[in-house]
């Protein structure tokens, strides 16, 4: 028995993938977003492995990013920095052979005048508020932009992942204003806007956490968190479990003590809420979530089991999440660095 074991099936991921490039037209590229230490699953792994599926254009958020992904991938995948040029990554974005999507004025001037002729993209802001070039500014600076040849032109929605929502439409709008007539490749949507169906498509599309088989894409599922049991005790009726005695044992109880907590990611909001499985049957936590730790009732299993599942075919990312108040992405980048994780599915 060691320490926790998360186990990512890489298959899953790249059948995610394939399954969400199925969605578009053959000649609109489908991209792969592994920022976040691929959301979590780690990059190396899950990068490699979406190479070897067919993906040949990647997405991270900082040059670092970058960089460590040129050396996972070797030359030839372009690596588009969402977070775009800043200062003091020339020599990175040059050297790494990184493809910058510029996000403002600044950093059009900065990119055309340290690395005049390098490959970079633009990222338009069609109503987020976020990141990207406001129409005005656009407009401004288009012609300039546009003689510099730039990859990309891209913009990110704010709603997509609710289908019904306005504020697609309306962006998509914009975007279409503020691009239409230029002869750049064009991007609009991550998983949410391929959802949205054809028109939210254009050349490319950068799907991240489908990838990962959670919402708002209902793919496979390709985690299993396995967490140790490291001591089991009899707890009288009456006796308290945890921090600040939240928990006392209505009856005899057996508890048992598992290896992680809110440091995993497991947020102390699980307290009291959350189940952990034996195979099929369910095993609620007791007491608070501590850093390291959490109790488990298991007085209804026939015995006391090496692992218990908290992630897995009965509790998946996004029902856990929900659990914890949060979202798939938030639950998936913050999952234990200090997992075990074990990787299977894959060729290399
Ligand atoms: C994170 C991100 C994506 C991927 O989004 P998902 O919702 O995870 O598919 C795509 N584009 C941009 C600009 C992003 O920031």
């Amino acid at each position: 028995m060691g320490s926790a074991i998360l186990s990512i099936d890489l298959e899953a991921i790249t059948a995610n993938w394939r399954a969400l490039d199925a969605m578009s037209a053959p000649d609109c590229q489908t991209a792969a977003v592994v920022k976040a230490n691929a959301y979590g699953s780690g990059i190396t792994r899950t990068a490699r492995a979406l190479a070897q599926a067919g993906a040949r254009r990647f997405f991270v958020a900082t040059s670092e990013e970058g960089a460590t992904l040129r050396t996972v991938l070797g030359a030839g995948p372009q690596i588009n920095i969402l977070g775009g040029h800043m200062a003091g990554d020339a020599e990175m974005i040059r050297d790494r052979q990184l493809t910058p999507m510029l996000n403002s004025i600044e950093q059009i001037m900065r990119h055309l005048e340290a690395l005049p002729g390098h490959a970079f993209g633009v990222q338009l802001d069609t109503g987020m508020n976020r990141l990207g070039l406001e129409p005005a500014e656009w407009q401004a600076v288009a012609e300039l932009v546009l003689q510099a040849g730039p990859e990309l032109v891209m913009s990110h929605l704010a709603c997509a992942d609710e289908p019904d929502h306005p504020m697609n439409e309306a962006q998509l709008a914009t975007f279409l204003a503020m691009t239409d007539g230029i002869e750049v490749p064009r991007s609009l949507s991550a998983t949410g806007g391929i959802l949205l169906g054809p028109a939210y498509h254009f050349d490319l599309t950068r799907p991240g956490i489908g990838l990962h088989g959670a919402a708002p894409f209902h793919g496979h599922n390709p985690y299993h968190l396995a967490l140790p049991v490291i001591q089991t005790r009899l707890v009288a009726a009456g006796e308290p479990v945890g921090y600040s005695n939240t928990w006392h044992a209505p009856e005899d109880r057996i508890i048992a003590t598992v290896l992680s907590g809110y440091a995993d990611g497991l947020h102390r909001k699980l307290s009291g809420k959350v189940r952990l499985w034996h195979g099929d049957t369910p095993c609620p936590v007791v007491g608070r979530v501590s850093m390291d730790l959490i109790t488990v009732d298991v007085t209804h299993l026939p015995e006391v089991p090496d692992y218990l599942d908290m992630i897995g075919p009965h509790q998946t990312v996004d029902q856990l999440a929900e659990t914890a108040g949060t979202i798939g992405y938030e639950l998936l980048t913050q999952l234990g660095a200090r997992y075990n994780r074990q990787y299977h599915g894959a060729r290399a």
